[in-house]
Parts: C-alpha cells; structure tokens; sequence
C-alpha cells in the first residue's frame, strides 16, 4: 500500500488542510476499481472506524498476491470540516465559512457530459477544490463507497434505482437493513457526481452500467461507533469486494439479503416533523414497525401541566428508519424518517435533509 499526503491549501496564509490517500495496487488489469471515502461529514464516525480495520485486510491481500483490483481509499474525506468546532462542539456536517453542506453542491457534468472541476491552485473556497480532488480520485472506478452515518438509525443503503437490485449484494454482505432509491438528484451529493459521471460515461462508450456501484452507505447512527460494529463492517465489505472480483476469494457466493429488507423509492420516506418544540420523549426505535396513527414521540412543551405534551402520529403504516439524536427540538425540525408501505410524496427531488 502506498500512502500519499495531498495538501489542500487554505483561504489564507498559513492555513493547509491534509487529506490522506491509500493505494493499493491490484494484479488483475480488467478486474474492478474502488474507492472507498468515510469522514466527508466529519462528524459521522462510523465509516472511519470501519476502514481502520478493512485497511490492515486489504493490505494483507495485496501482500499475499489476492488483491485483484485496484483500491483507492480515503479515510478522512473532509479535513476542513474536521477542523471546525464552536464553543467546544464539533460541527461536521456544513461548512462555517459558506453555510454549504459539505455533501452537497459536487460538481456534475453538463448535457455534454463535462464536468468543471477545480483544480488544485484554484481561485475558489478550499472545499470547492476538495470537492473536485474527491471526485478526481473516484473517477474512473465502477465502485465508489462514501461512508457516512444518520443520527439514530439502522443501517441503510441509498442506491441510484438503475442499479438496484445489483446492489443488493453490498446491503446483503453488510448486513444492512433497508435501502433507499432515488431517481431524480439529491442535491448533488457526492454520490450522485459520481452517478452521473458513470452515466455519461457509459452513454459515450455504448456500454451500460452492469457491475457499477456507487453509494452512501449509512452506517447506523452517530454513536454507533465500536470495535465490533467496526470490525463487522468491515468484513462485510470485505466480502461484498471479493463477491465483485475485486479481492480473490475461494468462495465469492454472497449471503442473502435479511428476510425483512426494506427497499422502496425515496418517494416513500415520511419526513416527520416535531409540531411543537420541546423536549422529546420517543415512543419507537429505528428498526420498527408503526401503524397509521400510532403515537411515535411526544414533545414535552410544558412539563407537568395538563396538556403539556404534544403528541406525534404516523402519518402511516410503515418502518422507522431513522430518529433525531438530540432530545430538544425546534418546532419544525426533523424526528424521524419512516419507510412508508405507500408513497409519502408524489415525487421528490433533491436530498431528504439540508
Ligand atoms: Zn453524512
């Protein structure tokens, strides 16, 4: 493995960001190339504490000659947004200097299929030349990984629908829960950069987008952040690459999908608001089965008095996949995601979330 240290230059004198970059050449010219990326929403750990044990794996591969394709790997994706704390809270997920969250706003191509990247002596912000260089290292692989993770969650997959359900061999090997498909953007997340560069690239080359895949994977929830969920993950990684060819394996058969995968278009997702702000007392986990109706939290609003607490239903029957993290709520905020059995929106472009 071959490790470099890029330097990203800051806005002013004195300041450099450091992004670190693994390579891991494989023996097989035709087998499938990887990137891997965990951190670019610096605060969602997960990822980075998956990769520091599917590192040491990889390396033993390519030292044993089983490494067949090559890997890209970056586990600290947004040293920017790493550096940013106020007043002793870390704050990963928006840039302080622009307001931009950092998995947004990636440079897609155009209707002739080009993309503006900036390069690395750009006259622009330091996450916009990030952003670029993350895109540059990605390119050019059928299999692109950007690790992140949700507030309290399952762990869930979101997936461009053209490739589902090819892909339901990563959610199968990772053990995941359910998977999200999306069809029209999501703000231009990474994710989707990377989607459409594919895309253009197949329509310009004829060929199709067979044994591509490009993904957020969302590893559970913040604090979801141990050796053995770490160590869990990145075994299932590790067999969702040998399941592609990418690591040579005596036996590549991937396991199923878990019995009770959920897998629906974005469209279902029920965005579900606190109506009033509070203090939240939740009724459901991520993981669980609501009906219509069903109380799911309560919002503490004046403690102890009659009437004090607001209840929240579900909008309808469905599967929780997500809660708010913190127990005090703005009215209007997000405290839940659920998995509606129907459509919650006709349509829905652009991501769940700022
Ligand atoms: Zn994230």
């Amino acid at each position: 493995m071959k490790t470099e240290i890029e330097t990203i230059a800051g806005e002013t004198p004195g300041v450099a960001y450091q992004l670190t970059v693994h390579r891991l050449t494989g023996s097989d010219a035709g087998a499938p190339r990887t990137y891997i990326q965990a951190g670019l929403h610096a605060d969602e750990r997960p990822g980075v504490a998956a990769l520091h044990y599917l590192i040491p794996m990889l390396e033993q591969a390519e030292a044993e000659g089983r490494l067949l394709g090559s890997i890209t790997l970056v586990p600290h994706a947004n040293p920017i947004g790493a550096a940013q704390h106020l007043f002793g809270d870390h704050m990963g997920r928006f840039s302080m200097g622009t307001r931009v969250n950092f998995n947004r706003d990636f440079p897609v191509p155009g209707k002739d299929g080009v993309r503006a990247l900036d390069t690395a002596t750009a006259p622009v912000f330091a996450e916009r030349r990030l952003k670029s260089r993350l895109l540059e290292l990605a390119d050019d692989c059928p299999i692109v990984l950007d690790l992140h993770c949700d507030d309290e969650s399952v762990q869930y997959l979101y997936v461009p629908e053209p490739l589902w359900p090819e892909m339901a061999d990563l959610a199968a090997c990772l053990d995941a829960e359910a998977a999200l498909l999306w069809d029209s953007g999501s703000d231009c997340a990474f994710e989707e950069a990377v989607f459409e560069q594919m895309t253009a690239r197949a329509r310009e080359s004829g060929g199709n987008l067979s044994g591509h895949c490009v993904t957020t994977v969302e590893l559970r929830g913040q604090n979801d952040v141990d050796a053995g969920l770490a160590r869990k993950d990145a075994e299932g990684l590790y067999r969702f690459l040998q399941g592609r060819g990418v690591v040579a394996a005596d036996d590549s058969a991937t396991p199923d999908l878990r019995a009770d995968f959920v897998a629906r278009q974005i469209r279902h997702v029920e965005m579900v608001e606190a109506p009033a702000g509070g203090t939240i007392l939740f009724h459901v986990a991520p993981g669980e089965r609501v009906q219509a109706g069903q109380m799911v939290a309560e919002i503490i609003v004046d403690p102890g008095c009659s009437g004090g607490a607001v209840a929240v239903t579900a909008p309808q029957a469905g599967y929780v996949l997500t809660r708010r993290i913190r127990r005090f709520v703005r009215m209007g905020d997000n405290l839940l995601k659920i998995i509606g059995d129907n459509q919650a929106v006709a349509s829905r472009t652009g991501a769940l979330e700022d």
